[in-house]
């Protein structure tokens, strides 16, 4: 099977740089399978795990919204953040879950339950990740 090159980058760091088979991410209109020679397009991304098939294996990355980019020659995947299985802290993002689901439940002002909403996605994004791989 054909494999293409893919990147995950965050104003930190390179996260992930792999010749791959498929990625599925979720985009703003759907979930979207990238095959080798897809067509260029641009995308902005949910916050949402990334699923990544490479021969035997498959991987799991937390990507925290962001836009994935098809190129000719590789895809890229750019966020504000995001993080490798093994790099998740389970007791850090269940902490931000549950500051999250306070301030949420707790109303405040519309900018700020929006703040806290996007929080709770991360923080069960990171929780879901974490979880793939132990299952
Ligand atoms: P927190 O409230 O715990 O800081 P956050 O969702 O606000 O979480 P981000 O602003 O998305 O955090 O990320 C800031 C930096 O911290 C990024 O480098 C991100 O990869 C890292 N990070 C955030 N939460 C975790 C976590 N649970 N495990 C590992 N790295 C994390």
């Amino acid at each position: 099977m054909s494999t293409f090159l893919l990147e995950i980058v965050t104003p930190e760091r390179i996260v992930y740089a792999k010749d791959v088979n498929m990625v599925i991410v979720k985009g703003a209109a759907g979930e979207l399978g990238i095959l080798a020679n897809h067509i260029p397009l641009v995308t902005p991304l949910k916050i949402a795990p990334v699923t990544v098939k490479r021969d035997n294996a498959m991987d799991f990355i937390a990507v925290n919204g962001g836009f994935i980019e098809v190129r000719k020659d590789k895809v890229v995947i750019l966020a504000e953040s995001a993080e490798l299985p093994e790099d998740i802290d389970v007791d850090r993002a269940e902490l931000a879950r549950q500051r999250a689901e306070q301030r949420i439940s707790g109303g405040g002002g519309e900018i700020d339950v929006k703040r806290a909403e996007a929080a709770l996605h991360r923080a069960l994004n990171r929780l879901d990740v974490k979880q793939r791989v132990r299952a």
